[in-house]
């Protein structure tokens, strides 16, 4: 063997050999916020588009939604009140990738992230200086705050107390009592009953989202990205696992890909979506491959489940001969007084549809 060609083989180590066979073919998975994502993905990828531009188009759509608090235009803000986006892309083909962090005024930041992978010697650009190379190449700023999240914001600015029950956000001592809900309401005249009940639960409670969504498609090509407005109330500056290559996302189209959604912490401090590609290469299906990760966090705790219920982080993979799987820390969450279970979105060419994440931990209600 030519020393090129060993080298060549030992990068592509040992994986399941059914996995090495089986004939490739469409499929995008994402976090179960995106259904519509992985629909629009397939589209693209049926009308032979390139596997990134797929998974890039198909989060543009969540991005661009105000209803999604956890993604672009419309994402929960930081502790400031401005929204600071996180986002990464991979391309398969070409092993590149870019990605953005903290960027403030730019919506669909994970084709900011592409323009980074496509028009620069760099990987990451973060800050104000992505908002500059978004400038440059014309891409139109905005305001990414909605009223909706600009309520939540005030009610959790509100809820805050110094050690003697004061907030400086609230009336005065002098003003007459007030509930919370009066309050918004005066501050926010045209706002429902229901936007008010969802700003305090909001406050309470912020939830965590982001989307991650992989494509493979027939000619064995994979791509993937990760886009997020980060975790609401976030320090301004602090940045997630979303644009941390090997983290929020990793993809080597000789294995597979993976990504994450969830408490970004806990996923930078073991490269979650590396670590599952690298399960992946060495025989481990991709359920495997993501309980394994999410053992890793656990371990990180010591098992300690008292404190492992206080976040959640789920995992996607998808191995290149379209075998996949969602898996979550914790069975679910309670969801408007349910236990809802962890899901995420499939696409092999109908239909988006959600399936149930395999879980490490169950979780009382
Ligand atoms: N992973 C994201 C972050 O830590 C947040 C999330 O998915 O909820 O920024």
């Amino acid at each position: 063997m030519r020393r090129r060609d060993w080298l060549l083989s030992t990068a592509a180590t040992p994986i399941a050999a059914q996995a090495m066979q089986a004939a490739p073919k469409n499929i995008v998975i994402s976090s179960a916020n995106g259904r519509n994502a992985c629909k629009k993905a397939m589209d693209v990828l049926k009308a032979g588009g390139d596997t990134l531009e797929a998974v890039v188009q198909g989060v543009t759509l969540v991005e661009d939604d105000p209803n999604d608090t956890s993604v672009g235009y419309g994402g929960l803000p930081n502790e400031d009140g401005i929204v600071e986006l996180d986002a990464s892309v991979m391309h398969g083909p070409t092993r590149r990738c870019g990605a953005v962090a903290s960027v403030r005024s730019i919506k669909n930041v994970a084709r900011l992230a592409k323009m980074v992978m496509e028009h620069t010697d760099h990987v990451m650009i973060a800050g104000e200086g992505a908002t500059r190379f978004a400038r440059a190449w014309g891409v139109p700023e905005i305001n990414l705050l909605t009223e909706r999240t600009r309520m939540a914001w005030m009610a959790w600015k509100q809820s805050m107390r110094d050690g003697e029950g004061r907030n400086n956000w609230t009336d005065g001592l002098d003003a007459p009592d007030k509930k919370q809900a009066a309050a918004l309401r005066q501050i926010f005249p045209g706002a429902d009953d229901e936007m008010i009940a969802w700003a305090m639960e909001m406050a309470r409670h912020p939830t965590t989202g982001t989307i991650n969504c992989l494509a493979l498609n027939g000619k064995g090509e994979m791509s993937g990205t990760t886009t997020t407005s980060g975790l609401a109330w976030k320090l301004a500056g602090r940045v997630g696992d979303s644009p941390i290559i090997g983290a929020g996302l990793y993809v080597d189209q000789e294995v597979g890909a993976a990504g994450s959604t969830g408490r970004g912490e806990e996923n930078i401090r073991m490269v979650g979506a590396h670590t599952i590609v690298e399960n992946m290469r060495h025989g481990m299906h991709p359920r495997e491959a993501a309980l394994d990760a999410l053992k890793r966090i656990a371990r990180n705790y010591s098992n300690d489940e008292k404190k492992l219920n206080q976040f959640d982080i789920n995992f996607y993979a998808l191995r290149k001969d379209g075998v996949y799987a969602g898996a979550s820390l914790w069975s679910g969450r309670v969801s408007r007084g349910y236990m809802a279970s962890f899901q995420f979105a499939v696409n092999d060419g109908g239909e988006s549809r959600l399936e149930k994440c395999v879980h490490l931990l169950e979780r009382k209600a």
